[in-house]
């Protein structure tokens, strides 16, 4: 049976308060737990100024960086614009 990580979403969202400075908002976090590994995926708000580059380069970081200290998580990142609608669940 599925259920969510919470342990794992504490440390994800910590690891994310690191890079605050770096992005502009994130949500939709979700979590789920498939045997020994995690799924984890949310949504990252970035500066519209920046670039495809160098959002890239940011989500990389951060799913390297996840992946170093939450070896049994994998993180899928989802990057919007700042201005993106929300479509209500
Ligand atoms: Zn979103
Ligand atoms: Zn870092």
């Amino acid at each position: 049976m599925d259920q969510a990580a919470t342990e794992e979403e504490k440390r994800i969202r910590r690891v994310l308060e690191e890079h605050r400075s770096r992005f502009v908002d994130y949500h939709e976090l979700k979590t789920r737990r498939s045997g020994n590994q995690v799924f984890a995926e949310l949504h990252l708000s970035v500066d519209e100024a920046l670039t495809v580059g160098e959002a890239h380069e940011l989500t990389d970081h951060l799913e390297e960086e996840l992946q170093a200290k939450l070896p049994e998580v994998t993180l899928t990142i989802h990057v919007e614009p700042t201005e993106a609608d929300e479509v209500p669940e």
